[in-house]
C-alpha cells in the first residue's frame, strides 16, 4: 500500500457562505453555516487517503480535539502522531465563501502553533521512497526539521509552501517537489505576481530555486511542471463548475503525494492531482467535496 507521512496543520473550519465578501467596515448575513475539519496538513491527509493511499498525520490539536480525531479516524489517517496541546484550542480557521466561489480565511493557529521539532516521529519516512508531504501552516523549525530528516531517510519529500514565507535555501535543496500556487511562486522569487499559464511559464523558466520539480497549481487553469533541465509543462484543467475552490490546493497536493507514493512518474501524478482537484472545487466545503479513487477512475 503507498505510504504517506503528512506534517502540519489541524484546524475547526467554520464556513460561512454569503452572496457578496463582505468589505472592510460591512456587514452582510450568511446564507449557510457548516462547522468542519480543515488545516492544510488534516485536509491533504484525508486528500490521500480517500485516494487508497495509508496517511500517517504528525500533528496537534487541542484539548477540545476529541471530535476532530474521530472525523480523521474514520477517514482511515493514521493519528498516532497526533499530540494534544494541553494548553491550547485546536486551531480555528473561519472562512467566508461567495457565490462565485471566491473565499477569504482567517486562521487562528491554536495548537498548530505547539507543535515542535521534538513532536516530530524518529522515522519519517518508513519505508525508501515514503512520500512526506508538508505545507507552512506549522512553525518554520519545524517544517525545516521535517523536511531535512525525511530527506536524510531517504524520502520523497514535497512541500506546499502555503502560505507563503521565506524558506531557507538548504530546506529548499531538499525538497524534491515544491508545490506553489502563482502567489506563493511570486514570493519565493521575490517577483510581482503574475496571472495565467504563459505568464507562469515565463516566471518558471527564469526562475532560480534550488529545489528538485516545481509544481505550480493555476487555479481553473490547471497546473504547470518544471522539471530540471526540461522545458516546463502546462496541464489544463478540466471545464466544471465550480461552487467553492476551498481546499483545491490541500486536494492537489493530497492526490500528487498519493500518486507519487504508488511509483508515478511527476507529469502523471500533476494530471491525476489537476483531476482530482478540479473535482473538488464542483461541492461544497474543503474534506466533503475531495473524491475518492473511484470517482477519479471514471473521469473520461
Ligand atoms: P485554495 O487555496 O483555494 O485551496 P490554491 O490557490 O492552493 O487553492 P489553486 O491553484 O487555486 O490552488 O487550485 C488548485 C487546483 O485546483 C488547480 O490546479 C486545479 O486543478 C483545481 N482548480 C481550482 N480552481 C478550479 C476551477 N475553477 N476549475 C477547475 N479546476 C480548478
Amino acid at each position: 500500500m503507498p505510504s504517506i507521512t503528512v506534517v502540519g496543520s489541524v484546524n475547526r473550519d467554520l464556513v460561512l457562505t454569503v452572496e457578496d465578501l463582505p468589505r472592510p467596515g460591512e456587514t452582510v448575513l450568511a446564507r449557510g453555516f457548516v462547522e468542519g475539519v480543515g488545516g492544510k496538513g488534516a485536509n491533504q491527509a484525508v486528500a490521500a487517503a480517500r485516494l487508497g493511499s495509508r496517511v500517517r498525520l504528525v500533528a496537534r490539536v487541542g484539548a477540545d480535539g476529541e471530535p476532530i480525531r474521530r472525523v480523521l479516524a474514520a477517514e482511515g489517517v493514521d493519528l498516532d502522531a497526533v499530540l494534544t496541546a494541553p494548553d491550547a484550542g485546536t486551531g480555528i480557521a473561519s472562512v467566508v465563501v461567495d457565490r462565485a466561489g471566491e473565499n477569504t480565511i482567517v486562521v487562528n493557529p491554536g495548537a498548530n502553533a505547539v507543535l515542535s521539532v521534538e513532536d516530530l516521529p524518529q522515522w519519517l519516512a518508513r519505508t525508501p521512497g515514503e512520500v512526506v508531504l508538508v505545507q507552512h501552516e506549522v512553525a518554520a523549525e519545524v517544517v525545516a526539521a521535517a523536511v531535512l530528516r525525511a530527506r536524510e531517510q531517504g524520502g520523497t519529500v514535497v512541500l506546499n509552501p502555503a502560505p507563503a514565507r521565506p524558506v531557507a535555501a538548504e530546506v529548499l535543496a531538499a525538497v524534491d517537489v515544491l508545490v506553489p500556487n502563482l502567489g506563493e511562486l511570486a514570493a519565493l522569487l521575490g517577483t510581482a505576481p503574475v496571472t495565467g499559464p504563459a505568464a507562469a511559464r515565463e516566471l518558471l523558466e527564469g526562475a532560480e530555486l534550488p529545489c528538485g520539480a516545481v509544481v505550480v497549481t493555476l487555479g481553473a487553469d490547471g497546473a504547470l511542471i518544471k522539471q530540471p533541465g526540461r522545458p516546463a509543462v502546462h496541464l489544463p484543467a478540466p471545464a466544471v463548475d465550480a461552487v467553492d475552490t476551498v481546499g483545491a490546493g490541500d486536494t492537489f497536493c493530497g492526490a500528487l503525494a498519493d500518486a507519487l507514493a504508488r511509483g508515478a512518474d511527476l507529469p502523471a501524478a500533476a494530471a491525476r492531482a489537476v483531476r482530482a482537484a478540479s473535482l473538488a472545487v464542483t461541492g461544497l466545503g474543503a474534506q466533503s467535496s475531495m473524491p475518492y479513487a473511484a470517482q477519479l477512475d471514471t473521469l473520461p
